[in-house]
């Protein structure tokens, strides 16, 4: 018999439901679409979807070839391309009137651009049909490519986000194929490529990880030049899923944003409900301003 850390009061929420967000779920199936706000039933979606006008698409499919053992996303060979996606999530994002969207894909290790191609066209459709939407994407490494990210740079989003969801001591535990330098390169080059599109990176913590090595990834992020961290708790998707070790306290994710604004970070969101896309709207706009 396995022992369960109980979870705190801090992280016990209400899902509350309302018609303009079961007819958004409609619209998703009929335009099969994926959001990463439903498929990770985020605790966020209502703040995000009708208040802040935000939201975090999961483009080239919801099959992934890769296996993260923190990730409910399915894994398996992907059999298609779709390259109707793009227009029909620039569709979605005009009818959801969002001010802030993100765009993540599966890693689709099976293709030669890793899906680069219809990232870009995807930015690209949704500028057209949304001109005053900020569009944050968040790539896999796309096997380390440069040519890959060019392609998705070179569609000119307003941010680059790239996770390096834990500590380097974790990492290849806790991820299949990415490695801990290879995050940091694909941030580094983005930064060279277009300085001054802000750069990105989530940390997921409650993994076993201790207070000096979220430091020293904070360090790592800084040292690559990238501009805005989140920190969130990793909550288990189910038992066969890597194990929790700690829930970090509220107390403990106010000193790691501190930490990380001593650090140079122009922003940091730490909290344990924190996803990498939460409050992304006001991430952009601070570094616009900047
Ligand atoms: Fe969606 Fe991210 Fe908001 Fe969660 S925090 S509802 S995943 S946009
Ligand atoms: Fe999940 Fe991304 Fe890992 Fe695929 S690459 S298993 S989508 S975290």
């Amino acid at each position: 018999q396995e022992e369960y850390i109980r979870k705190p009061d801090w992280l016990k929420i209400k899902l509350t439901t309302n018609d303009s967000y079961t007819g958004l779920k409609k619209m998703m199936r009929e335009e099969r679409l994926h959001t990463v706000c439903e498929e990770a039933r985020c605790p966020n979606i209502h703040e995000c979807w009708a208040e802040r006008k935000t939201a975090t698409f999961m483009i080239l499919g919801d099959i992934c070839t890769r296996a993260c053992r923190f990730c409910a996303v399915k894994t398996g060979l992907p059999t298609e391309l779709d390259l109707g996606e793009p227009e029909r999530v620039a569709n979605s994002v005009r009818t959801m009137g969002l001010k802030h969207v993100v765009i993540t894909a599966v890693a689709r290790d099976d293709l030669k651009d890793g899906g680069a191609n219809v990232f870009a066209e995807t930015v690209r459709a949704i500028r057209r049909k949304s001109p005053f939407c900020t569009i944050e994407v968040l790539p896999s490494d796309m096997m380390g490519s440069i040519d890959n990210l060019k392609t998705l740079m070179d569609a000119r989003p307003n941010i680059l986000n790239h996770n390096i969801e834990t500590v380097k001591r974790l990492t290849p535990r806790v991820r299949a194929r990415a490695t801990y330098e290879r995050s940091l390169t694909v941030l580094k080059n983005a930064k060279e490529m277009y300085p001054n599109i802000p750069t990105k990176s989530s940390l997921m913590i409650g993994l076993g990880e201790t207070k000096e090595e979220i430091i020293e990834t904070m360090d790592d992020l800084r040292a690559h030049g990238v501009d805005i961290l989140t920190i969130g708790q990793y909550l288990q998707p189910s038992k066969s899923h890597i194990k929790l070790v700690k829930y970090w306290t509220p107390e403990e994710f106010a000193e790691f944003k501190e930490i990380a604004m001593s650090k140079g970070f122009s922003h940091c969101e730490s909290g344990p409900l924190v996803r990498a896309s939460y409050h992304a709207d006001e991430q952009v706009n601070e570094a616009q301003a900047r």
